[in-house]
């Protein structure tokens, strides 16, 4: 039997693919890193692939990890990735073709992104970045445009701030809970949730324009695919109040980035928190690195904090694929479909 090949399309650190060599795998390393995430092309994806038995890695934003890259090896088993999204993979045809896709949606990776989230919430509406700017660069003490908002409602009578989610899963349920003590009123709009999970967490079930329409804060916390890409758009940000604030912490192509920039150029809407964009890195001529205080930005880094980062990820990424290639089903399995066929071509053959 030959080696078995892992393909680490985009490793995320420098040793934990180290095990796979351990015991005896060929091991084949992408351009791909954390700090660069362009990477290969898929042409040389699908090189790389070839005869390859299990494919790992973090997020890329090059080339994709598409039919042609996934039927380039007969005995590829597994394609697993260190973070949550599994949008560079064409999850039907590894479905189509028995090789399970995994991600790892740690509570490392889903919680700090909620805790950014919040964070870039309170430092637009407690203008942060402004109230420290004027402190340090200018003379004034106090002036009435730093002014910033009271979030929570009031036993005065004053009625808070309303906050809208779309897309209630991991992220976007934690961040309802996270909001329930500011006594805020929360709307959320997600098709694919059960109304008991609305319930739980404690917000009010409306449908999009609605959402858009009466949110002081808009939150977008959907998975990309071919029904979310683009979902918010001109239409969309002309629905939202001009006082209002978008924050995007989910997947950048779920935006129409242009229309985003017309709504801030414009004032249709007064500012935008953004962890992640239509192409990263972000493009160095990019509009929104030439905005004031209406944008706050940071590169696609939302879930990296110390202590956690995707090194849990890594670790369940791993451990997924040498059960792959011991011939035993993985633990964190995103097309769940494919088990059946998958148990059928790989289940009790050790490749390793
Ligand atoms: P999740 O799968 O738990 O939740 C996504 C939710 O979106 C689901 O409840 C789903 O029903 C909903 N949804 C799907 N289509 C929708 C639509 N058309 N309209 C409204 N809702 C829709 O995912 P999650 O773990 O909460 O992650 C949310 C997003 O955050 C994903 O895009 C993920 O890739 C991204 N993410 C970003 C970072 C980062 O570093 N910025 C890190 C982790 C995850």
């Amino acid at each position: 039997m030959s080696a078995p090949k892992v393909v680490v399309f985009a490793p995320g650190d420098e040793d934990s693919y180290k095990k796979f060599e351990e015991i005896g795998c060929e091991l084949v390393l992408g351009k791909a890193s954390w700090s660069d995430p362009t990477g290969n092309t898929t042409g040389e994806l699908a090189s790389m692939a070839l005869e390859a038995d299990a494919l790992i890695g973090t997020s890329i934003k090059g080339g994709k990890i598409d039919r042609s890259v996934l039927s380039a090896s007969e005995h590829l088993r597994i394609v697993a990735k260190y973070s949550v999204g599994v949008d560079e993979i064409d999850v039907d045809a590894a479905t189509d073709l028995g090789i399970i896709v995994t991600h790892a949606p740690t509570e490392a990776n889903w919680g700090g992104v909620v805790e950014t989230t919040m964070t870039q919430m309170l430092t637009i509406l407690k203008k942060v970045r402004q109230r420290d700017y004027a402190l340090k660069n200018t003379a004034d003490w106090r002036t009435p445009e730093l002014t910033a908002t009271h979030i929570g409602s009031r036993e005065d009578g004053y009625a808070g701030l309303t906050i809208g989610i779309i897309g209630l899963g991991r992220i976007g349920g934690r961040f309802a809970q996270m909001l329930a003590p500011w006594r805020v009123r929360v709307l959320a709009y997600d098709p694919y949730q059960p109304i008991d999970r609305f319930i739980h967490a404690n917000v009010q079930r409306v449908d999009m324009d609605t959402l858009l329409k009466e949110s002081d804060v808009v939150s977008l916390h959907v998975v990309l695919n071919k029904e979310t890409y683009h979902m918010m758009s001109d239409r969309e940000f002309g629905l939202m109040k001009p006082t209002a604030v978008f924050l995007n912490t989910s997947r950048g192509p779920a935006v129409d980035e242009a229309a985003l920039i017309r709504a801030l150029q414009d004032k249709t809407i007064a500012a935008a928190g953004l962890d992640v964009f239509e192409i990263e890195p972000l493009p160095m001529d990019s509009p929104l690195r030439e905005m004031d205080d209406r944008v706050l930005l940071s590169a696609h880094v939302a879930a990296h904090n110390y202590g956690a980062g995707i090194g849990p990820g890594i670790e369940w990424a791993t451990e997924d694929v040498l059960k792959a290639l011991k011939g035993q089903l993985p633990e964190h399995i995103f097309n769940k479909e494919v088990i059946p066929r998958w148990r059928e071509r790989f289940e009790g053959r050790s490749a390793v």
